[in-house]
């Protein structure tokens, strides 16, 4: 049977000439399966940089711009209006998709990437972000966006931010974090996790209930691969040592950008902060991939996240603005892939970054890449420091 583009039943996606797949022929230039956008990933001809386009992104409801009387998916006792759990921290012989939850994991109802997408031939063999390159046309790279988009539910209380939570709430969402990268690492597919949270509307939120989310790409994106040959090269210019290790005691003893210190992770305005308020937490025990402090001291993930939500506590005294609720992104920075025995085992060194979201990024920056800060990161951990805690 070969669908065509008017049946409405199946949407379209990346353009495959005579692909088949189960029961259906697919019609040239249409890659289609029921009840699924496939979204593809396309690559800049020049740069390699790759890019996802996702139709299925443009359903999904923006609870913010329109709030409505729909319940909230994830609030509990509504697990129905979720996909089924993958992972869920419970109350003991609490069945899964229903009440007693702490955190739960789920995959994305309106997802950027899909796992269900053939795996090309080309897609299996190394981490060359060419492998991917499907077209002859040097012009038009292009691939099914196989990946894994998944929500993890912070609390199944309806709070917005992490201020909103309590410390054992932000504790189980930082485990979870560590938990979903330990399975994916095994699944030994992925070559990147992306983990991060939007918080707020200004932050790219559709929805308020706390939540982050994980994405699993099947390459290495770009600047994280740069990251990598840097911090490579550092390692090797500095008889093997960590750059962030390194950096994190230079900048506990220089005080100067300090936000606040913790048994395990230290909190400071990078030197070369891109936005007002950037905040870096760095973990002091080194670990490529976050999912390696599950083997680590029992306290730490309770220590760490006292530490990020006082340092969000702090960032809202200083930057919330009047009649605005405070919007953040946090971002993982992680080593997802398991590279032992490769020159990158274990070069990069797992943090948070917190980005408060106070400015659209402008003309200049998109046409330099270049970010003009108006705070300057020593005055700011200042002003962050003197912050009371209450
Ligand atoms: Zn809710
Ligand atoms: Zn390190």
């Amino acid at each position: 049977m070969t669908y065509d583009l008017t049946d409405g039943d199946f949407l379209i996606g990346s353009g495959y000439s005579k692909i088949e797949h189960g029961s259906c022929t697919l019609a040239p230039h249409l890659f289609r399966f029921p009840l699924l956008i496939v979204s593809q990933y396309r690559f800049h001809p020049l740069t390699g940089q790759a890019v996802i386009i996702a139709e299925s992104r443009a359903e999904r409801p923006n609870q913010f711009a329109t709030p409505s009387s729909v319940p909230c998916p994830f609030c509990e006792g509504n697990e129905h209006l979720t996909p089924p759990e993958i992972d869920a921290f419970r109350e003991e012989q609490s069945p899964p998709n229903g009440p007693g939850w702490h955190v739960r994991l789920v995959p994305n109802k309106y997802p950027a990437v899909t796992p269900d997408v053939p795996s090309l031939p080309e897609e299996t063999k190394d981490g060359n972000p060419n492998f991917l390159r499907v077209d002859q046309s040097f012009s038009q790279s292009r691939s099914p966006a196989r990946g894994r988009h998944e929500v993890i539910v912070d609390t199944p209380r309806h709070v917005v931010g992490l201020t909103d939570m309590t410390d054992g709430e932000v504790a189980k969402m930082l485990k979870m974090y560590a938990r979903c990268l330990q399975r994916i690492r095994a699944e030994n597919q992925w070559r990147h996790v992306q983990i991060f949270k939007n918080v707020g509307a200004a932050s790219g939120a559709s929805l308020p209930h706390a939540h982050s989310q994980l994405i699993a790409l099947p390459f290495t994106p770009s600047p994280f691969q740069r990251m990598a040959n840097q911090a490579l090269e550092y390692k090797r210019t500095h008889a093997g040592e960590c750059f962030w290790c390194v950096l994190r005691k230079q900048e506990q003893e220089q005080g100067v950008r300090v936000v606040a210190e913790s048994e395990y992770a230290l909190a400071l305005c990078p030197y070369a902060s891109r936005f007002a308020g950037e905040v870096e937490i760095l973990p002091k025990i080194h670990a490529a991939c976050f999912s390696l402090f599950l083997n680590g001291d029992a306290d730490f993930f309770d220590d760490l996240a006292g530490l990020l939500r006082k340092t969000i506590q702090r960032l809202e005294a200083v930057f919330s603005q009047k009649n605005k609720p405070f919007s953040y992104n946090i971002v993982l920075t992680s080593d997802s892939f398991d590279r032992t025995g490769s020159d990158f085992d274990n070069v990069i060194h797992s943090y948070l970054t917190i980005i408060p979201a106070l400015d659209r990024t402008a003309g200049f920056e998109w046409g330099t890449g270049l970010h003009i800060n108006p705070a300057l990161p020593e005055a700011t951990a200042e002003k962050l420091r003197a912050v009371i805690l209450q």
